[in-house]
């Protein structure tokens, strides 16, 4: 039973940190600009809300602080920022559902695997497996 769920979780893990790299290694092979140090990487939230990007230092973010995986937005001055996920539907950046820190790990599967994106309609982070049945 937890087995395929399990797997959801990690590949959507992987595809973050698979992001986060690419989008690192973008930044540093820029060449001609100084050298990218800690807190000044431009790090891209999406508003859950308005679904609009916007691009800071990742310092920046620091300082604007966070609830849960919900970051505070400049404009608004709301915790409904976070990381682009991309949908598994439709390749569309989506914002992750909102997670407190303290939710017992079964919960957060359950909210992800659930998690239906904004654009499509279609549930955003659902096992290919699981899909089929
Ligand atoms: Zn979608």
């Amino acid at each position: 039973m937890e087995g395929p769920k399990k797997i959801g979780v990690i590949a959507l893990l992987l595809v973050v940190i698979v992001g986060a790299a690419l989008l690192m290694h973008r930044t540093l092979s820029k060449g001609t600009k100084p050298p990218t140090w800690v807190g000044v990487a431009p790090v891209e939230m999406i508003d859950s809300e308005t679904l609009e990007f916007t691009t800071l230092p990742s310092a920046e973010w620091d300082k604007l602080g966070r609830e849960g995986n919900r970051f505070k937005s400049p404009k608004t001055g709301k915790y409904t920022l976070c990381k682009p996920a991309i949908c598994r539907e439709c390749g569309e950046k989506i914002p992750m559902p909102a997670l407190s820190e303290d939710a017992p790990p079964e919960k957060v599967d359950e909210i992800v695997q659930s998690y239906k994106c904004p654009k499509c309609g279609h549930l955003a982070f659902l096992d290919p497996a699981a899909r089929r049945k």
